[in-house]
């Protein structure tokens, strides 16, 4: 045999991942000698031997990965034979500029979890059990490369044991950087709202469960942030944790040990059970079994329960009971984000304490300290498809793979549940979900996530792009930051819509994009936000909208969905409104006259589909007013959810000017008739849903029909598609047109979506 050598490299997440024992272990497995070593750019392996089995083992380097571990890139070249007599592990290459990519928190994994109740265990019951396939990454990690010293475990020192294990390559937790034990790792501690300590260690562990089960209120400090968390089936105590947090009505995420222990208050199909267990460990939306007292409870008016699986083994140690002992545990629990309204999700010990003092009995707190925040993902089971709500913890900060090689760029994102977006190479990484930029400590949380991107993905921003819309915080920052060193990119907010769907399905050619969404600057200087468009990244002809109707009081009419009806039924009557006699006037009998008087002299329009199904939300008696965003049209979609009615509402399309205008008159009045005639309010928000789907297939199916292209891909955008019902009714009637569909899921549909599509367009636009 003539010995032959290849040289090997391979980038993406592969430090800190288990990765090079892996492509030790395959060497040896295809009688290969040579080396592996991480490299600035991932790892580089040196392989030699019979020229078959480095075939082999190079197209074996990509499958079975040890699961945090994701491939980008791949290449292979020959080189000349050192005549090394085995494969060893080899000392990091030092220099070159950092492209590794960070790896995202993950669950602890079966066999950490069998560890973890295995009395025979030296890390038996240890909250902060870990290997090289699961626990804590990118929310301890403070720099690359990726090691224990730039972690928020560099105070605790390996203890013997746990540095053998480190060192062994035959180890689980060889090169495991956040490896601890009881000996030498974090510790847990139960305090009060004063700081005094109530218990320690295994100690505060039962004091936890007992004061759950008494109904307390104490707030558990997670991989990525602190939650709070009650017994979910003590009522008294959910009540009481809605009034301390003056939360009325958003539901409450659960957090339950396995899929079982939900069987009897959810449905659970397969997909949705294969979704809860996945190592990403998203709340899933679950369809509520009967309604109860315990799920009213937790999510009002809705359908559904959000539900999310242990990912922490702290977490385990709360929900599973104690062998052995007589403790019971708590079987599900309620785990809402720890934070005060619409703030960032608290990582600080201190801080946490002194903010959440009047909602928290007590704190069950470690000495682990968390360096990035991260939200719970949330995610639905769509179409058939996992769909992300909420990108946060076990996505973030994974890249979206680009087809073509971008500027360094940084796009801003929008103003609402935004997300920002670095991108350098063939990469974009979207950040965690960060939230609404007009509370200040957000703002914060927004500027800091900036240095901390730029600094882990090594960007410098050469290229930035913000919404058209000039006053969102995110655009003024945007404005600033660039000060002359970059050039800036004005993106239409919908455009950005479509182009997170055309990324992340990687389409080429011009696609018919339906963006339906609450509201967005338009080019006209109207607010947007129920549109058509033909285009790609490059742009867009608006070939369709919502007809525009007057937002009174322009973001009152967000807040408050009776103004917007009030608006929709004044363009279909006009002053004989009142002679309608509808229980929504009757509702607002105080406010309406002036508010119908001032009509004629409102100056903001919209064609936003979020306001419409505002409107009929309002319209049917269903949501007035709202405590949190969207939750009109929730409330309505669950209404239509529980109707079986096939009926369409019409909508009439008419074309003015080669625009399509989608009108909403018909149905207004048709609901108006039906509301009249006392007809259930079920079956008239499905009738809506079913005739709204039926408009834009209709519109989409003559934009199809004058494109250049045959059969254009269709993609769907806007936070309305967050709406299961309509997104699915949707995607049915344009598949039947023979159109093939397309919508985002790794990225939510709302405007944590905007940042990724914003990017992209500057590249292409600049
Ligand atoms: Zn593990
Ligand atoms: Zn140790
Ligand atoms: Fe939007």
């Amino acid at each position: 045999m003539v010995p032959s050598a290849a040289r090997i490299t391979i980038s993406g997440v592969v430090q800190g991942v288990g990765f090079r024992p892996f492509i030790h272990r395959l060497a040896r497995r295809h009688r290969l000698t040579g080396y592996v070593r991480n490299t600035s750019d991932g790892v580089d392996i040196h392989a030699e031997g019979d020229a078959a089995d480095i075939r082999r083992f190079y197209s074996a380097c990509s499958r079975q990965l040890p699961c945090l571990a994701r491939i980008y890139g791949k290449n292979m070249k020959p080189a000349s034979p050192l005549g090394l007599k085995e494969f060893s592990i080899r000392e990091s290459a030092p220099g070159g500029s950092i492209s590794t990519l960070v790896p995202a928190d993950i669950a602890v994994c079966p066999e950490c979890l069998k560890e973890l109740f295995d009395p025979a265990d030296r890390r038996y019951r240890y909250p902060f059990i870990n290997c090289t396939n699961c626990g804590p990454r990118f929310s301890i990690i403070e720099g690359l490369p990726y090691d224990r010293s730039k972690t928020t475990m560099r105070g605790f020192k390996l203890c013997p044991a746990c540095r053998e294990e480190f060192r062994d390559i035959a180890d689980r937790r060889y090169h495991a950087q956040p490896n601890a034990c009881p000996v030498c790792g974090p510790q847990v501690r139960l305090i009060d709202a004063g700081g005094r300590e109530l218990a320690a260690g295994e100690q505060a562990l039962s004091a936890t469960t007992r004061a759950l089960l008494r109904g307390k209120i104490v707030a558990v400090k997670g991989i990525s942030g602190y939650h709070i968390a009650v017994d979910a089936y003590n009522l008294a105590a959910v009540r009481l944790l809605r009034l301390r947090k003056h939360r009325p009505a958003k539901p409450f995420a659960l957090m339950a040990a396995d899929p079982e222990s939900v069987n009897s208050l959810c449905l659970v199909n397969s997909r949705e059970r294969e979704l809860l267990l996945s190592p990403e460990r998203p709340i899933v939306l679950l369809r509520k079994k009967k309604e109860t007292r315990v799920s009213a409870a937790l999510a009002p008016d809705n359908n559904c329960l959000g539900v999310m699986l242990c990912s922490a083994p702290l977490q385990y140690l709360l929900l599973r009971p104690h062998p052995g002992r007589a403790i019971r545990s708590p079987r599900l629990l309620v785990m809402t984000s720890a934070n005060i309204a619409d703030e960032p999700i608290e990582i600080d010990d201190q801080q946490c304490r002194s903010r959440l003092a009047g909602i928290c009995d007590c704190f069950l707190t470690h000495n682990r300290p968390i360096r990035n925040r991260l939200d719970d993902s949330i995610a639905q089971v769509i179409d058939g498809r996992a769909v992300l709500l909420r990108r946060g913890r076990g996505y973030a900060p994974f890249p979206f793979n680009l087809d073509k090689p971008v500027k360094h760029t940084l796009a801003c994102g929008a103003e609402l549940k935004t997300t920002l977006c670095l991108a350098k190479n063939s990469f974009a990484f979207v950040s965690q979900y960060i939230g609404d930029l007009k509370t200040g400590p957000t703002f914060s949380f927004y500027t800091r996530t900036l240095r901390t991107m730029e600094k882990l993905m090594d960007i410098r921003p050469q290229l930035i792009a913000a919404d058209l819309h000039p006053d969102y915080l995110s655009s003024r920052m945007a404005a600033e930051y660039r000060r002359g060193r970059a050039s800036l990119v004005r993106v239409q907010h919908h455009h950005a819509h479509l182009a997170s769907v055309i990324a992340e399905h990687r389409i080429s050619g011009p696609v018919i994009g339906i963006c339906m969404d609450g509201i967005g600057l338009g080019t006209d200087g109207r607010i947007w936000g129920g549109e058509f468009f033909t285009g790609d990244l490059k742009g867009f002809h608006r070939r369709g909208h919502l007809d525009y109707r007057i937002m009174p009081g322009a973001d009152t009419a967000t807040r408050e969905p009776w103004r917007m009806a009030v608006s929709f039924l004044w363009h279909c009557y006009g002053n004989d409104t009142p002679a309608l006699k509808l229980d929504l006037y009757k509702r607002h009998a105080a406010d309406l006259p002036a508010l119908l008087e001032s009509m004629p002299y409102q100056a903001a329009y919209t064609s936003s589909a979020g306001r419409l199904f505002d409107a009929v939300s309002s319209l049917l008696g269903i949501c007035d007013r709202i405590s949190y965003e969207a939750q009109a049209a929730i409330r309505l979609q669950m209404f239509a959810e529980r109707s079986r009615s096939r009926r369409s509402l019409p909508f009439v399309i008419r074309e003015e000017n080669g625009m399509l205008i989608l009108d909403s008159s018909p149905m207004i009045r048709a609901l108006v008739k039906g509301l009249r005639a006392g007809e259930q309010r079920e079956d008239l928000a499905r009738a809506f849903h079913n005739g709204f789907a039926e408009a834009c297939s209709r519109v989409c199916h003559r934009l199809a029909g004058a494109c250049a292209t045959r059969r254009p891909a269709v993609c769907l955008s806007g936070g309305v598609f967050q709406n299961k019902l309509l997104l699915e009714t949707l995607v049915k009637k344009v598949r039947a047109q023979l159109l093939k569909v397309y919508y985002n899921e790794l990225l939510p549909a709302n405007d944590g979506a905007i940042s990724l599509g914003q990017a992209l367009i500057a590249n292409r636009q600049h």
